[in-house]
């Protein structure tokens, strides 16, 4: 006898509903999709134990005939495909014939539906078909999923988690799928409820309560077409970032997915304004010939191979990298606050109010240890290479013109060496000036290396500085690369370099430890080619080292040329390192502080 047999349907089923139906999210999925496909415009999700026990999704979709209905549930069954052509343009979320035949082959399966005018069928697995009252539109019921395989349903988790990983799918088809009304109920209650969207303000709307008023509140909106390709939707501002890269939505053709080419292309944008280790914020919708890109790539089609990727990555980082360039003050339109934020705050430098509170209460607490302290130098030398005397604040003649105003307004006064205080048209501003010099310096150093011209200063004495041997013959191997960025080195020892010049832009910079970082940085990119591949970070790092440091005092002069500056340096918004240079706090925000009704 043959020890080689076909395997029963059902086990078969059962097999192959191990890569499409891993828990009860993946059903979800998989019959949301369904809907989206029939082209419903209303759907409900109904759930029972965190969709163990129970899940109902019922559309107003196209339906199925009912001499269809029984076919729908056999695997490789499908409407959307016919033969493999259509496989290389697909405009369905659907095409592989295999969910209801996965699913009702791993659990107690219904299917009611109706064709607009017709009776309406109900199909039970192994039943004949039966009559049901069901408006046109379809009605998938899975009760008790994984009953018939132990195994599976060991690997569940509590109600809760499963719950939260359905609605975490549910969230990226409402969020894809705007046009869709939705009604998502838990064990008998609603938890969220969404019209259909017909306009932008809607839109935004369903934004806020997925991804949160602050993410709306501090995003950039997105809208660019080129050629065939077009990106749209929002981006986190840099101060907006995150630790996890959990708030990350992006959609390829109205499809969830995971993509290294767009999340490096992200990434890139984003990464000399973030710290190591942030994570932006955004929500993106890529839209593209269906024909360019190839979503039979895996069971859950989570994942997609774009047939130009390099022009996806391009066009997205290029995207991305102009909305950032534009984080400056005054560089782009404040937002609105979205109606149904519960923040009483509108610009995206608007802390909340216990923010203040805490501010101010930490601004307390630093006075307190001041008082034991040593003294504040005074004026010294001038960072920013200007010799203008100290002023009081008082000489300041404020414009009262709203439109004559710049951005970020004239200087007061600048608190304990470290902040610089200012007054715009909407109030007060704060300057962290160490990160906003730091920006600026940064931004120059980009702009002249790319000019081919970064300028350098020979120091007053040759600083030597002590190296280990190894150091000092990659000092000396670099010795070109070094020049290019402005500094001049020489070996006068074994484990000696002397420097003589340094780079224009870096007025006081701390030569040793920048040196010494400058290095680190060679060492770490090895060849020329891979530091040129790195001179942002390279430069990035040599800004940190410059002299704009706390306690520095600096005149109203100075204040204000730091201040127009970065009105006119792109990404001034953040440091290098993501944190955030400047904060408004409005006069209506100083009357809150003092509970001062206007
Ligand atoms: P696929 O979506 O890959 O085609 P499925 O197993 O998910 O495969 O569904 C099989 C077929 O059943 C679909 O092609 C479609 O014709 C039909 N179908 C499933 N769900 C619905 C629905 N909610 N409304 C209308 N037709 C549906
Ligand atoms: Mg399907």
């Amino acid at each position: 006898m043959s020890s080689i047999h076909i395997l029963p349907a059902q086990l078969a089923d059962q097999i192959a509903a191990g890569e499409v139906v891993e828990r009860p999210a993946s059903v979800v999925k998989e019959l949301l999709e369904n809907s989206v496909d029939a082209g419903a415009t209303q759907i409900e999700i109904h759930m029972e134990a965190g969709g163990t026990r129970y899940i109902q999704v019922r559309d107003n979709g196209s339906g199925i005939a009912r001499e269809d209905l029984e076919l729908a549930v056999a695997r490789h069954a499908t409407s959307k495909i016919n033969c493999l052509d259509d496989l290389e343009g697909i405009g369905s979320l659907g095409f592989r014939g295999e969910a209801l035949a996965s699913i009702a082959s791993v659990s107690r399966f219904k299917i009611t539906s109706a064709l607009a005018g017709e009776e309406a069928w109900c199909y039970v697995s192994g039943e004949a078909l039966k009559p049901a009252p069901h408006p046109q539109g379809t009605s998938v019921e899975v009760a008790d999923l994984f009953f018939n395989t132990p195994a599976r349903r060991k690997f569940l988790k509590t109600e809760r988690t499963e719950l939260m990983r359905i609605e975490d799918m549910f969230k990226r088809i409402a969020l894809s799928h705007m046009d869709i009304g939705f009604v998502f109920s838990h064990n008998k209650k609603v938890m969220h409820r969404y019209a259909a969207c017909n306009t932008p303000g809607e839109r935004e709307a369903r934004v806020v309560d997925i991804c949160g008023p602050a993410f709306m509140e501090q995003a950039l909106p997105v809208f660019e077409e080129r050629g065939d390709l077009s990106l749209e939707g929002w981006v986190g501002l840099p101060t907006f970032s995150r630790s996890q890269p959990d708030l990350q939505y992006v959609f390829v053709n109205g499809r969830w997915i995971r993509d290294k080419v767009i999340s490096h292309a992200v990434r890139q944008a984003y990464q000399d304004v973030l710290y190591h280790g942030r994570h932006p914020a955004l929500v993106l919708y890529l839209k593209l010939p269906p024909t360019l890109v190839d979503v039979n790539v895996h069971p859950t089609k989570h994942e997609v191979r774009f047939r130009e990727s390099g022009q996806v990555h391009s066009f997205v980082q290029s995207v991305v990298t102009n909305i950032i360039a534009q984080t400056r003050p005054g560089g782009r339109e404040q937002r609105e606050p979205v109606a149904t934020s519960g923040s009483s705050f509108a610009g995206s430098h608007k802390p909340a109010v216990q923010d203040y509170f805490r501010l101010f209460n930490s601004g307390l607490e630093s006075q307190v240890q001041d008082v034991s302290g040593t003294p504040y130098a005074t004026t010294r030398e001038n960072p920013l290479g200007q010799t203008a005397p100290l002023r009081p604040a008082e000489d300041v003649e404020i414009e009262t013109q709203e439109t004559e105003i710049p951005p970020m307004g004239y200087a007061l006064a600048q608190l304990k060496g470290v902040y610089i205080l200012a007054e715009n048209k909407d109030g007060l501003v704060l300057v962290d000036m160490h990160a906003a010099h730091e920006r600026i310096t940064y931004e120059r150093m980009k702009q002249d290396w790319k000019a081919g011209d970064l300028d350098s200063q020979p120091l007053l004495v040759p600083e030597v500085i002590h190296l280990s041997e190894r150091e000092a013959d990659l000092a000396e191997q670099s010795e070109e690369m070094f020049e290019r960025l402005g500094f001049s080195l020489d070996r006068v020892g074994p484990q000696q370099v002397s420097v003589k010049r340094v780079p224009a832009l870096l007025k006081q910079p701390e030569i040793e430890p920048l040196i010494r970082d400058v290095l680190a940085d060679f060492k770490q990119h090895g060849r020329t080619k891979r530091i040129e591949n790195h001179i942002d970070e390279i430069m990035g790092n040599m800004a940190c080292h410059n002299s704009v440091r706390a306690n520095r005092r600096l005149s109203l002069d100075e204040m204000n040329a730091l201040l127009r500056d970065m009105e006119n340096t792109e990404r001034s918004d953040q440091c290098n390192h993501g944190r955030p240079t400047w904060r408004q706090i409005s006069l209506s925000d100083l009357d809150k502080l003092f509970l001062r009704g206007r």
